[in-house]
């Protein structure tokens, strides 16, 4: 697991499919164990990992709201 950011996560490959990498996500709280750990993501995965997120937190409706402006 990467505890130091990416210096250019375009050059690494989505964490959760192989796809270009293109955000990098800082992980969740449980798997910090005291670290922040780096994680390359593409553009789908990283959109879904938001919209799941998002309907979770706020419930379907404020969520899709929410994924409209986000590109
Ligand atoms: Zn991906």
């Amino acid at each position: 697991m990467r505890t130091t950011p990416y210096r250019d996560v375009t050059r690494a490959k989505c964490g959760r499919c192989g796809e270009r990498g293109e955000y990098e996500w800082s992980g969740v709280c449980a798997e910090r164990r005291g670290k922040i750990i780096y994680h390359a993501l593409c553009s789908a995965c990283d959109r879904e990992a938001n919209e799941m997120l998002l309907k979770w937190f706020y419930g379907v409706g404020k969520a899709t709201e929410i994924m409209r402006g986000y590109e």
